[in-house]
């Protein structure tokens, strides 16, 4: 099939490599004309693993074309994908601006029937709105093309994304056409072959269906972390519970970590605009709230530990002369994302208190000295930020901090403090190896 996707993001990006990757022909869209000159010449303006090999295959085997020229793009395509941002407006909101955008663009260049599928992540009611900015440019050119609008949210997770497109649990397309969805269903028929889950239903059920699995999800971080802040305080040990809660086939295991608070570019901001749409027609997301709020102070936590160890509490600045080393910048692992990251509040608490920050991070440095600077000092080693620091922080669990070396950390840092917001290690050993190891939600544990 002929496709053009607009936005070289996270979520276009992957979309374009893999449409290809299935055999399709298709050309990626941005306004960012540095980004696609550097996608021409092969580099990957994101970090995602897999991403630069399937990019580079399909791009020379003359499947995937990378372009400004939206226009061309348009005419050339049976199928437009919109996959840029949604970023939250003042009042908390999908801000739709480039999405419309994208639709107006598609309403001034098609030529005949397109099918334009908005993978983006909108609040319900959206496809209406595209709807409405194409045929207004139609209206405006005198033509009378037909079209239809499809809702396709993404479900993948950076990180895995490849893996979770080319293997999805499942595709939602959301539409009132018989013909379009047979057309979408051919295209997605190849990534079918882990569950053969391909949900049809209408367009507003499809848009509500992403806010309301995201949703879902940040509500078992923030209910997990106040179950292990309780834990904290009852002497509990909350990977315990983990195992006897998930073990119920009606709650399962997955996403009951504690940490941190969840970051990222859509758990926050898509729980913010769930709560926003549903004050817009007068029904007040009580749990969501809830939901934020509990997560704005589980941010702190982690920086909180550390004062309570290291600072002096009558200073004005209670860790003056501390150095405090951190392992992890981007919100989970395996991505250079900082969007909304933990961390970000994390060391910003830090600093405000006075501390001097190291940090390590494997891919996301040269994003986190966009909010950072020189404020802090960084390495790509995760051992050379230790020496003489008073203590280790754990913030992302990258998979190189799951089994450390123990002794080096314990020769390197000045105090063998610990503070792992991820839950990395056995308590037990820990303080055996002679680590003051502070986890959340552990204090219980032997
Ligand atoms: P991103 O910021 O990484 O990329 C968006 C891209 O769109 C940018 O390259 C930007 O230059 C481009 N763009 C903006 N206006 C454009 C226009 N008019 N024409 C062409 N390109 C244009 O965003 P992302 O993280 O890929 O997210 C895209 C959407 O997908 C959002 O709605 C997001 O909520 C959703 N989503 C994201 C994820 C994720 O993990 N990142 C997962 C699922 C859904």
């Amino acid at each position: 099939m002929k496709i053009c996707v607009f936005g070289a993001g996270y979520v276009g990006l992957v979309a374009a490599a893999c449409f290809a990757e299935s055999g399709n022909n298709v050309i990626t869209v941005d306004v960012d004309q540095a980004k696609i000159e550097g996608l021409k010449q092969g580099i990957i303006p994101i970090y995602e693993p897999g991403l630069k090999e399937l990019v580079i295959r399909n791009q020379s085997e003359g499947r995937l074309s990378f372009t400004t020229d939206i226009e061309a793009a348009v005419k050339a395509s049976l199928i437009s994908f919109i996959a840029v941002g949604t970023p939250p407006g003042e009042d908390g909101s999908a801000d739709l601006q480039y999405v419309l955008a994208v639709g107006r663009s598609i309403g001034q260049h098609m030529q005949g029937y397109k099918i334009i599928v908005d993978k983006s992540t909108v609040p319900v009611g959206t496809a209406d709105k595209v709807r409405a900015a194409v045929q207004a440019e139609l209206d405006s050119r005198g033509v009378g093309f037909e079209f239809d609008v499809v809702s396709n949210p993404e479900f993948l997770k950076e990180g895995a994304a490849i893996d979770d497109f080319m293997k999805p649990d499942r595709v939602v397309i959301g539409t009132d056409n018989v013909r379009t969805a047979e057309i979408m269903k051919e295209l997605y028929e190849p990534f079918m072959r882990k569950h053969n889950r391909m949900i049809i239903m209408d367009i507003r059920s499809a848009e509500m269906t992403k806010y309301a699995a995201n949703a879902m999800l940040a509500t078992r971080i923030s209910f997990m972390n106040q179950i292990a802040n309780l834990c904290e305080r009852m002497n509990a040990d909350v990977a315990a519970v983990r195992e006897g809660i998930g073990s119920d086939s009606r709650i399962g295991y997955d996403f009951l970590f504690p940490g941190p608070g969840y970051g990222g570019s859509c758990f926050p901001k898509d729980v913010k605009a769930l709560i926003r749409t549903a004050d817009e027609c007068g029904y007040e997301m009580l749990l969501l709230n809830a939901v934020e709020e509990v997560n704005e102070l589980q941010k702190h936590v982690l920086a909180r530990k550390v004062l309570d160890l290291l600072g002096d509490s009558g200073a004005d600045k209670p860790l003056a002369g501390k150095t405090v080393a951190c392992w992890g910048l981007s919100f989970k692992p395996r991505t250079d994302d900082m969007r909304e990251a933990p961390s970000l509040t994390i060391i910003e608490e830090l600093l405000a208190n006075g501390a001097q920050v190291r940090a390590h991070d494997p891919e996301a440095i040269k994003e986190a000295r966009k909010t950072f600077g020189d404020r802090i000092s960084y390495s790509t080693n995760q051992y050379e930020i230790l020496s003489g620091a008073d203590a280790l922080v754990i913030i992302t669990d990258w998979s190189e901090y799951r089994n450390p070396d123990f002794e080096r950390i314990m020769a390197d840092l000045k105090e063998p403090l610990i503070v792992d917001g991820r839950n990395l290690y056995k308590p037990d050993r820990m303080q055996l190896a002679g680590f003051r190891y502070i986890p959340l939600g552990r204090n219980g544990s032997g």
